[in-house]
């Protein structure tokens, strides 16, 4: 059953999602705050099997991350927007870039990771469980 529809700024790329997010987090490590222009990224991890495309092509972009695990980003060709992640460290899941999805009022984060990289102004939430790095696994 579809729960949330998305997309990027200028309609190209549209997407479904048939599920509930595994995981919500909040990042404040340096990468996500590159790759979004924002001072963190809030990541909505769903298995990959539930994001379905409905229109529209990403792009790719790859990269080596802190751990080791190459990361992928994946984002609109045509206005840049950021909307999917994954990684070498989590087969079979995708990050949804929070922003992207069209209403995304029901999505709460739980966890915080690389606080100790966040920005001295960020508000953090009293309800997320907070990892001064990456999540343990
Ligand atoms: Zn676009
Ligand atoms: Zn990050």
């Amino acid at each position: 059953m579809t729960q949330f529809t998305g997309g990027c700024l200028c309609g190209a790329v549209r997407y479904e999602i048939n599920g509930n997010p595994v995981r919500v987090a909040h990042c404040h490590c340096d990468d996500c705050r590159k790759a979004t222009g924002s001072s963190f990224a809030t990541n909505a991890f769903f298995k990959e099997d539930d994001l379905v495309i409905l229109k529209g092509i990403t792009k790719t972009f790859t990269h080596a991350a802190d751990s080791g695990n190459s990361m992928n980003k994946e984002f609109c060709p045509e206005c840049g927007s950021q909307l999917f992640g994954f990684g070498s460290g989590g087969p079979g899941v995708k990050a949804v870039k929070v922003g992207s999805i069209d209403n995304a009022n029901a999505i709460e984060p739980q966890i915080e990771v690389f606080v100790s990289k966040a920005l001295p102004f960020t508000r953090h939430p009293e309800f997320t469980k907070k990892f001064e790095k990456g999540r343990p696994r």
